[in-house]
């Protein structure tokens, strides 16, 4: 403990300052420079091992206005707008706190990178249509001084989605709602599916929706570390530990009509200390739960869903962890650079990977399919049964796919509508006014009301599809 509070110490000092990781440069830049002093120091003092600049950065502070849970590319991208907006600069204390700093299990990193506008909801539209514009002008938006600028590795290929008889009513009401919305997505036959894109069969396909522009795929890599490079840049905390607890406190109060409320807010979030057993408390006024995947879970120790049944605070977030597998193939036959983020009515999908006729893809299992989500081991009989047999019948030349490798991620499955929740938490009683949480389906953040179920492939009531 005593060393703990020397470490904060020499971290909120002058000297810790001026070696705080916290602002400008990029990582590796930091990483860098460190090490070079530590060895200089080093390599002056007298005493062997003894070393007084540890690397306190991963602590979190004491204190912070904004607490956001999670450092994936939602909880960053929140974190971003927060200081982009503040006013005046400096104004807002951020502090993301990330338990995996490799990200080895966040969904960001193991997804495959695919933006469309083609959705049933306009809001989802909507949001899609300003992603897609901070996407293609990324360097306006995280370009950090002296470092160079960020390639996302957008390919704009657009997305096929392909619709059975059965969902050939639904793709064409989608399709109204995109353009109304601004997208740019057209209808196609057969016969134009088959002119356009000679190698696919359409047999089973009534109907077609193509993205003609600001549809494509990216490297969610890279632009999770150019989001957070460009935090760090702007004052965001980061600290590498796992929230564990929330503290309450609750006051009765009343409002203007005289009517009683009582008022919950977190005050204090417990981080557990990577590799040790202590936790740090950090006062805060607002927490967002970021946690993707594992939002549920967070919103959990805050209550959420531990009230009376049938009450808000009975109610649980929506969120699961659902195991997706991505299968990466090599096919010399295969389509080419023209070929787009295609999804069959069968649920299954695959891009291009690169341009050395390489593809990705993968289907959402069924209900009843659900692999357990306890590890991320890949099940290579799913591929040989369920993935590659309506693969080959739709593009033919991949008959003689040799699958190169797979990997698989959590998907953050929201079981009520599939669809973001920006939820808001906290506060008990009518009119009640709660802390944001922004839960499941990454870049689809709306307001919580039943939905039409997004709809992929023209008539798969799954929407866990990529994008
Ligand atoms: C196989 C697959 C393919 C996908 N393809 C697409 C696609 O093409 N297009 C698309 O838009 N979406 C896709 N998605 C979904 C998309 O990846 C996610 O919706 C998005 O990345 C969620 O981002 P996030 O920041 O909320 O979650 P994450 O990236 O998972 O980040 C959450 C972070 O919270 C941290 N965390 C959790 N609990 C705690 C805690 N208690 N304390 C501290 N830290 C905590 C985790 O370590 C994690 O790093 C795909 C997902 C998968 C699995």
């Amino acid at each position: 403990m005593l060393r703990r509070t020397l470490l904060l110490g020499l971290c909120r000092g002058p000297l810790g300052r001026g070696l705080g990781t916290h602002r400008g440069g990029s990582i590796l830049d930091r990483d860098g420079k460190m090490s070079e002093i530590k060895k200089k120091i080093q390599s002056i003092l007298p005493g062997g091992d003894w070393n007084p600049l540890y690397d306190t950065s991963y602590l979190p502070p004491e204190s912070s206005d904004v607490v956001i849970v999670g450092g994936g590319v939602l909880g960053l991208s929140v974190a971003y707008w927060l200081k982009k907006l503040e006013k005046p600069r400096g104004a807002i204390r951020v502090l993301v706190v990330e338990r995996d700093h490799t990200y080895s299990r966040a969904s960001t990193v193991l997804s495959v990178g695919g933006i469309r506008q083609q959705f049933s909801v306009p809001e989802n539209v909507q949001l899609s249509l300003f992603s897609i514009d901070f996407l293609r002008n990324i360097n306006e938006y995280l370009a950090v001084a002296d470092d160079p600028p960020l390639d996302i590795q957008f390919n704009p290929s657009g997305y096929l989605l392909l619709a059975s008889e059965k969902g050939a009513a639904i793709m064409e009401n989608n399709v109204k709602v995109q353009r109304q919305e601004g997208a740019k997505v057209c209808l196609m036959s057969p016969e134009q599916l088959r002119n356009k894109f000679p190698w696919i069969n359409t047999e089973g396909v009534a109907l077609a929706s193509y993205g003609m522009e600001h549809e494509g795929w990216f490297d969610p890599w890279c632009l999770l570390q150019g989001l957070r490079r460009k935090v760090q840049s702007m004052g965001v905390l980061f600290c590498r530990g796992e929230v564990t607890r929330f503290v309450s406190s609750s006051n009765l109060m009343k409002t203007a009509s005289g009517e009683e409320v009582n008022v919950k807010r977190i005050h204090e979030v417990h981080v557990k200390i990577d590799q040790s057993l202590e936790y740090q408390p950090v006062e805060c006024a607002i927490v967002i739960n970021a946690a993707g995947a594992w939002s549920g879970q967070v919103a959990e120790l805050a209550g959420i869903g531990k009230g009376p049944p049938g009450t808000l605070q009975g109610t649980k977030l929506p969120v699961e962890l659902r195991k997706r597998y991505v299968y990466l193939w090599h096919c010399p036959q295969g389509p080419g650079l023209e070929t787009p983020f295609v999804i069959d009515p069968s649920g299954t999908y695959f891009r291009r990977e690169g341009l050395g006729h390489n593809y990705l893809g993968g289907c959402s299992p069924t209900e009843e399919e659900e692999p357990d989500p306890g590890n991320l081991e890949v099940d290579h009989d799913f591929f040989q049964d369920r993935v590659w047999p309506p693969l080959a019948q739709r593009v033919p030349a991949f008959e003689t796919l040799k699958v190169r490798s797979a990997w698989a991620g959590y998907y953050d499955y929201n079981t009520f509508d599939q669809n973001g929740v920006p939820l808001l938490l906290g506060r008990e009683g009518p009119g009640a006014q709660h802390h944001l949480s922004l839960a499941g389906r990454a870049g689809r953040l709306q307001a919580v009301r039943p939905r039409p179920t997004e709809s992929v492939g023209g008539g798969d009531p799954r929407t866990d599809g990529p994008g």
